[in-house]
């Protein structure tokens, strides 16, 4: 089947063509795409030095499956989830999904898995990859079975899309990573899109003290709309957010927070939730950051944990569900994240808008 795609030229742009899907084999699902988020992941898989089909954070309606499928049919509305597990791998069996072997949540395709699907899609006459394996920027995916989940009839398609990668990502580092209990303390350097799910995942799982970190007032606004229970905004001077640490430390009697998270996106800030946690708190560094940062070892003391997160150690079956149950029942907010959608022809608008920093998530529709 023929569809449009935007397509990756792998140094710096992209563009829109015609791509042609294979009909799925056994284990593999063909989804119509109806909504797919943008993410500073997809400007960067513009440089990814090949051809690529865009899109990592999509939702759509299952157009075929393949025979070995059980978990969907036809018709069925779904969310992709771009770290695939396989289910039979080391990782995978250990019950760390997101670290699968066979399923490399970055660029980098498994020989194995990722070629013969990349196989399944054609641009050009050749095969070409998707970014993630899933590829969503496209009228039509083709994906393992492995990378859908049902979603609920109440959820509409942008709130889906993007629960598939910044939502999840905030939401699982606080459920799965962080284990956050009632009564515990969180700080969250950064209230963009990440960290308000950060946010509002802490409140679901019952912390007493949320605390919103910004230079963005605007940003700290919507932070409380979302469940911070107090907001900072650093002083420009205060390069190493001291001031902010001693906030943080009279807000949680004395001691620091039990969790800090960075979703901040500024590699000076990476190792700054180290000052934000009580000794033997845990700081997790969540906005993906790959920049080399130097960091004062006493920073660690006493017995602090450093973790970055990988999509919130996201099992799509189990935590998908749970989310959409905290959605449903009104604790998660997910439409009021959308802050504008687009066409596919509207990509360009899109990125530039994100890169401005002009939406809390931006979002394409496919009709
Ligand atoms: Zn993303
Ligand atoms: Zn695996």
């Amino acid at each position: 089947m023929q569809t449009i795609a935007a397509i990756a030229d792998g140094f710096g742009s992209f563009q829109l063509d015609t791509i042609e899907v294979a009909p799925p084999k056994l284990d593999e699902v063909l989804v119509k795409m109806e909504a797919s988020g943008i993410c500073h992941t997809d400007h960067a898989s513009l440089s990814w030095k090949r051809p690529l089909v865009m899109g990592h954070e999509g939702a759509g309606i299952v157009r075929e499956t393949g025979t070995g499928v059980t978990h969907v049919k036809a018709g069925d509305r779904v969310v992709l989830n771009w770290c695939i597990p396989c289910n039979e791998c080391f990782q995978c069996q250990r019950g760390d999904t997101v670290l699968c072997e066979s399923s490399k949540p970055a660029h980098v395709m498994s020989p194995s898995r990722g070629h013969a699907h990349a196989r399944g899609t054609l641009w050009r006459g050749t095969p070409i990859d998707r970014s993630f394996n899933i590829g969503t920027l496209a009228g039509l995916t083709l994906v393992r079975k492995e990378a859908v989940t049902v979603i609920p009839a109440e959820i509409s398609f942008p709130a889906a899309a993007i629960s598939g990668c910044g939502v999840m990502t905030g939401f699982g580092s606080v459920i799965n990573i962080a284990k956050t209990q009632p009564g515990e303390s969180v700080a969250v350097l950064g209230c963009g899109g990440v960290g308000l799910n950060i946010i509002q995942a802490a409140k679901v799982a019952g912390a007493k003290t949320i605390i919103a970190i910004d230079t963005n007032p605007a940003a700290l606004e919507r932070a409380q709309r979302f469940g911070a229970t107090a907001t900072l905004l650093p002083d420009a001077a205060d390069k190493e957010l001291r001031d902010v640490a001693e906030k943080v430390r009279q807000l949680t009697g004395g001691r620091g927070a039990d969790y800090a998270f960075e979703a901040s996106s500024r590699p000076d800030l990476a190792f700054v939730p180290l000052l934000l946690i009580r000794d033997g708190g845990m700081a997790l560094q969540v906005s993906g950051i790959n920049d080399r940062v130097t960091v004062p070892m006493p920073w660690f003391m006493w017995n602090k944990e450093y973790i970055t997160p990988l999509y919130g150690g996201c099992q799509p079956a189990r935590d998908f569900p749970k989310l959409f149950k905290h959605y449903r029942s009104g604790e998660i907010k997910l439409d009021e994240l959308v802050t504008r959608t687009y066409s596919l022809a509207q990509l360009n608008q899109a990125i530039d808008d994100m890169m401005a920093g002009r939406n809390a998530k931006g979002v394409i529709l496919f009709n």
